[in-house]
């Protein structure tokens, strides 16, 4: 095929795909969704979250009123595996005041303002001894940077490095009104139960404060898609929504459900960092042949959508938890631009003109195509497998009349009727004939409706 006729197959395909979404969600609009996701993070962008604490309370409240989600506590001191649920951090007011009674620092203005999960302190001291517990970015010095504290008792201010050069030499009262005590780590689920058992686990960290793209992006895009799915009766696997904070909430949640839920799992997404200007970009699990790893591989490489395949790393976010060698899930992660590489990474520049509708969009767009895949990735078998079936006759050659893609489904359906021998799934099948995979199933239901093809099984295995 010529890359104008694939173009076009591409494009017919994401349109009939549109279409068939719009069928089962009338009210599906992907451009006002995108503003709409961006609304929300508008609405959880001012609270101070962390990895404890009723920041991560409020969130999951306050999500409540787009998805049912359930709010689950677990007590400090837990043990986890090799960690233990941290004290419950909580904080009211930080600031530092200068000689005249100005707050120069003030958590009021911005919470990345003060290192999160800083212990509480109240003193006065010189610009000398200050600067010790300040913390600036001199490369970017209009960001105010995002620091953490969780596992050493220490406290500490962040700003812009060029405020922090203003900073007169002078005695400043201190404060910083927080609680660091046994409470709980508090954590997010949300389960949409389907025709099987067997799950698929989508999750996202929400312990981050005020930064848009890590993490509320993913927080959005995964409610958004919990609440499309809602709508969607026919489910076949149980989908699973998590909104914990990061490493300790996946370490503490692994450790909870290792018995009763982790054995159900067939696939799994991390989402985190969806919102940006960048393009999509997906990390194969630690295994790297995962049928979540083919099928996010297949859908950025034949889909037109801009997009890159990563290897695993141990390094990121709550798949290391997650593909831990102990667990070794079959579960990657959805990012755009990757952690770490862009400037505004863990700094207040990652703000609300950072997260796009457009982009938000995309993402929710591919995690419903992720969703069409795993649900229609089913293995088929031939019922008439003595030399070709004659297509003609029942209408099948030339007939799917007058679509631009209608050669490519004639073309599938060969590749169908040849490789479907009950023991390959349609994704392998869209795999070896490098078409996509709506057109391999278009083709698969086309020859179903003639009894050519029956389903052996859908869960296939991961
Ligand atoms: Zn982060």
């Amino acid at each position: 095929m010529n890359v104008t006729a694939t173009m076009q197959t591409l494009q017919a395909e994401n349109t009939a795909f549109l279409r068939e979404v719009r069928e089962i969600m009338p009210e599906f609009d992907p451009v006002r969704l995108g503003q709409v996701m961006h609304d929300q993070i508008c609405e959880l962008y001012p609270i101070c979250r962390s990895i404890t604490g009723n920041g991560v309370r409020e969130t999951l409240r306050l999500m409540q009123q787009w998805i049912p989600l359930e709010i689950q506590e677990v007590a400090s001191g837990t043990p986890v595996f090799d960690w233990v649920v941290p004290l419950e951090w909580n904080i009211r007011d930080a600031f530092v005041k200068s000689e005249k009674g100005q707050r120069v620092i003030d958590f009021q203005k911005s919470n990345l303002h003060v290192v999160n999960y800083s212990v509480p302190f109240r003193g006065k001291m010189r610009l000398e001894e200050l600067k010790t517990h300040l913390f600036t970015l001199p490369d970017r010095p209009d960001s105010i940077p995002y620091r953490t504290s969780y596992y050493s008792e220490s406290w500490g201010f962040c700003l812009s490095h060029r405020d922090f050069l203003r900073l007169a030499d002078e005695e400043y009262e201190v404060c910083i009104d927080s609680s660091l005590e046994p409470g709980h780590l508090t954590y997010g689920e949300y389960i949409l139960p389907g025709t099987s058992s067997e799950e698929v686990i989508v999750s996202t960290h929400v312990c981050h404060p005020s930064l848009c793209n890590d993490n509320l992006s993913g927080i959005i895009v995964a409610t958004q898609w919990a609440r499309l799915l809602r709508k969607i009766q026919a489910r076949r696997f149980t989908y699973r929504f998590l909104f914990i904070p990061g490493t300790i909430g996946s370490i503490t949640w692994l450790a909870l459900n290792e018995s009763s839920v982790i054995p159900r799992i067939r696939h799994g997404l991390v989402l985190t960092g969806v919102g940006d200007s960048g393009c999509l970009t997906y990390k194969k699990s630690r295994r790297g042949d995962a049928v979540v790893d083919r099928v996010l591989s297949h859908l950025l490489g034949q889909r037109g959508l801009k997009g890159k395949v990563l290897d695993f790393s141990p390094y990121g976010y709550d798949e290391r938890q997650f593909c831990s060698p102990g667990f070794n899930l079959p579960m990657g992660r959805l990012s755009r631009s990757v952690h770490g590489t862009f400037p505004e990474y863990h700094t207040s520049g990652d703000n609300l003109a950072f997260v796009r509708p457009d982009s938000l969009e995309e993402t929710l767009r591919l995690c419903l195509m992720v969703f069409r895949v795993l649900e229609g990735n089913r293995v088929m078998v031939n019922l008439s497998p003595k030399c070709e079936p004659q297509l003609g006759r029942r209408g099948l050659y030339r007939a799917i009349g007058g679509q631009s893609d209608a050669g490519a489904i004639e073309m599938a359906m060969l590749w169908v009727l040849n490789l479907a021998d009950g023991t390959r799934s349609l994704l392998d099948i869209a795999e070896r004939a490098n078409l996509p995979f709506l057109t391999i199933e278009t083709a698969a239901q086309a020859l179903e409706r003639h009894h050519l093809l029956e389903e052996k099984s859908f869960a296939v295995r991961a």
